[in-house]
């Protein structure tokens, strides 16, 4: 029964992976699927992609490990590196590539005798200021990581941006310079690998920043990471649910809970199964509009847990059981994050259990 759905069209990933192969042929692409895959379902992406990619990046050891247990062969980067609790042995064992961004962890890798090697990715902050060393910390620290037996040369380079989406910013510029910076002052040129800074707003929008590898989040899910969406992609999901009922509503009477809206005339109300629970925004700007039938119609009276009324007008010839798409063909998330000022990195990534997905294609 299809209550509330995320559907992912599985050839629009394919089209927006096809994209970044031919605009950036050279380029090895890390797919990046934390997050659940920004809640596209990582294991079924990561099936999908596993051999048209040349790696995977998640944010946990636990999303890195759910992906090698389904027989997920492709490299996987821990894009934070492991954390202070890990054991450094579950890399080796399961292959996993990390981030090194503190002196802790090169102390860590120092005290461990094993056999085999860890892939590492050196994380240079050139502005981000969260995770990473200094630019005068950071030719020591390389180093020293290149000193440990159990670090695999050559060591990878990797940062961030911070504002990649603000595209008259000088800042993205700054982060540039600083990390070619970096990578000339180190002198023994073998210990360099693949040098990486841009997730999607990079890949975009910035050229220079490509380097070896690119790294595509949101974009590989065919949103922008802007406030437009991008035409030469094609969003994956669409978020949507059908009609519970429809009634008949008089004018002057309010709707849901606390009575914030009250209707200026005689109308037909839909009732829609979905809500907050399913992770549907609960704070949304008045008309913020679904997709029902080829037309747009507004959400009137509060989100609730399960349930949002929408108007569909007295002429509506909408039926229970007809689709009510939130998001998705037809009706770009980067909208609805214009209406919720939320942006669509968290619209996507906040849809809760109980919207299922579906893959289709
Ligand atoms: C999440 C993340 C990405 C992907 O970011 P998008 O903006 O979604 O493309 C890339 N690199 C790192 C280090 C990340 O944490």
């Amino acid at each position: 029964m299809s209550i509330a759905v995320v559907e992912i069209d599985r050839k629009a990933i394919l089209h927006n992976i096809d994209y970044f192969r031919k605009n950036f042929p050279d380029k090895e692409i890390v797919a990046i699927v934390k997050a659940n895959a920004y809640s596209h379902g990582m294991l079924g992406i990561a099936e999908l992609l596993c051999d048209k990619v040349d790696g995977f990046g998640v944010a946990r050891v636990s999303e890195a490990l759910a992906l090698r247990k389904i027989g997920i062969i492709t490299p996987i980067l821990l894009l934070e590196g492991f954390f202070p609790h890990d054991d450094i042995g579950i890399l080796i064992d399961f292959n996993l590539q990390t981030v090194i961004h503190s002196q802790w962890q090169i102390d860590a890798l120092n005290d461990i005798a094993m056999e085999k090697q860890i892939t590492a990715w050196f994380k240079l902050d050139t502005g981000m200021h969260r995770l990473g060393f200094n630019i005068d910390e950071a030719l020591s620290a390389f180093n020293r990581l290149a000193c440990c037996p159990v670090v695999r040369k050559p060591i990878h380079l990797i940062s961030h941006f911070s504002s990649a989406d603000e595209l008259t910013l000088e800042q993205t510029a700054k982060q540039i310079q600083l990390f070619e910076q970096f990578i000339a002052s180190i002198e023994e040129k073998t210990l360099i690998g693949n040098c990486s800074i841009a997730a999607s707003g990079g890949i975009l929008a910035w050229p220079l920043s490509h380097y070896d590898a690119i790294r595509p989040g949101i974009a590989l899910y065919g949103v922008s990471p802007f406030k437009q969406p991008i035409s030469e992609l094609k969003p994956a999901m669409t978020f949507k649910s059908e009609l519970i009922t429809v009634r008949q509503h008089k004018k002057g009477e309010a709707v849901g809970y606390g009575q914030i809206w009250s209707s200026p005339k005689d109308t037909k109300l839909g009732v829609v199964a979905m809500g907050y629970g399913d992770g549907y925004p609960r704070s949304i700007a008045e008309n913020t509009p679904v997709l029902i039938n080829g037309r747009r119609v507004p959400i009137v009276g509060r989100v609730s847990m399960d349930m949002i009324v929408v108007d569909l007008g007295n002429d509506g010839q909408d039926q229970p059981g007809d689709e009510v798409i939130f998001w998705g063909k037809g009706l770009p998330v980067e909208e609805i994050a214009t209406h919720t000022g939320i942006s669509a990195y968290e619209l996507l990534t906040r849809l809760t259990t109980r919207a299922k997905i579906h893959y289709i294609n």
